[in-house]
């Protein structure tokens, strides 16, 4: 962060950035507290649209994920690799101030996911899925990541999301992503899991599933029942739900893009966007924060769409960011004055 926030830059940056930037430089005891632990898949895909295909490009929830949040704060990441993996990848990540200690790199192929989407983009069809080096993956947390206070786990098998927990010294914040495949497959400890969970992240047919509600407002408040506190519904082109404590709620819309170019990814940079942000800004999380989060969230993930695989967020700027965010914060706007 630091590099990148040269003078210049900071014309155009939210206070929180600057402020971060500076506590990273000057105190290493706030860099323990502004760290956020993220564990998921790292893989090399293969996406085809209905105009392009693309293959041998890095993805994974954990990759799409570390590197949003990494834009707002330092990030520990958790995963394993195959021995056909890219070395530069981890110069990539060390770069961005993402702590690799936490990756394991075994002999043996690295996870590979296909998928191809329909028309809308919208919707996709996983076309194959190697697990590889991940079939015998049991994330172990080296002892400087064990008293992270961010967590984002990030979608994968709920007993390893677990597993991760169970190695942490008392997580103040712990944020889950989640999909269909384990609602359907591994639902008893996914709903362990809730338990343990802060803020809990899924799309909106994943919540319609979990709860067999048909409403998206009561599924909301059904899984917070669940454990979550807080719980967010994506709704893709849609924007997103939040609900909070009581009966807050907020609503955010999507920033409209023109082309999309692949969808992949996208909820799990939403999700690095969000816990990034809490790391990076707040000690005690209110629901105004989560509100903020959540347009970070889907600001970064308005740009991981714009081109293949992770390519968007490597060239993307804080200014970049702060200026959608902007954009963002005047299109919610519905009282404005006269022209
Ligand atoms: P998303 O588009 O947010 O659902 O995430 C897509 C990413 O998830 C791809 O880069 C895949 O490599 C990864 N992925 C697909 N299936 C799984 C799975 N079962 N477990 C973990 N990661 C997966």
């Amino acid at each position: 962060m630091e590099k990148r926030n040269d003078e210049a830059a900071s014309a155009y940056l939210p206070s929180f950035v600057i402020r971060a930037a500076f506590v990273i430089r000057h105190s290493s005891f706030v860099i323990l507290i502004m760290s956020v632990l993220v564990v998921g898949s790292i893989a090399i895909d293969t996406v085809k649209t209905p105009v392009e295909e693309h293959s041998d490009l890095l993805g994974g929830s954990a990759s799409y994920a570390a590197l949003a949040a990494s834009f707002f704060s330092p990030v520990r990441l958790v995963g394993v690799v195959g021995s056909d993996f890219p070395k530069s990848e981890f110069d990539f990540w060390r770069s961005r101030k993402i702590d690799t200690e936490g990756v394991q790199r075994v002999n043996g192929k690295t996870f590979r996911w296909s998928g191809e989407y329909s028309w809308d983009l919208n919707t996709r069809r996983t076309r194959s899925i190697d697990l590889n080096v991940f079939k015998e993956f049991k994330p172990e947390l080296p002892e400087t990541y064990r008293q992270t206070d961010f967590v984002l786990l990030a979608n994968i098998e709920p007993s390893l999301q677990a597993h991760v927990l169970e190695q942490m010294k008392r997580p103040r914040f712990v944020v889950a992503d989640t999909m269909d495949l384990w609602i359907e497959t591994a639902r008893s400890d996914l709903d362990e899991l809730l338990r343990r969970v802060e803020l809990l992240i899924l799309n909106d047919s994943e919540a319609r599933e979990m709860t067999k509600e048909t409403s998206l407002i009561k599924a909301g408040r059904r899984i917070q029942k669940m454990g979550p506190a807080h719980v967010a519904i994506k709704k893709g082109e849609h924007g997103a739900l939040l609900f909070g404590e009581g009966d807050r709620f907020f609503s955010c819309g999507a920033y409209p893009l023109e082309d999309i170019h692949d969808p992949t990814g996208a909820g799990d940079t939403f999700a690095g966007g969000m816990a990034g942000y809490l790391a990076g800004t707040v000690k005690k999380v209110h629901f105004n924060d989560l509100r903020k989060a959540m347009i970070y969230g889907s600001v970064l993930a308005s740009f991981c769409v714009e081109a293949f695989s992770l390519e968007r967020l490597r060239n993307l700027s804080l200014k970049e960011i702060t200026k959608r965010y902007e954009t963002f914060k005047l299109m919610s706007q519905f009282e404005v004055p006269p022209e």
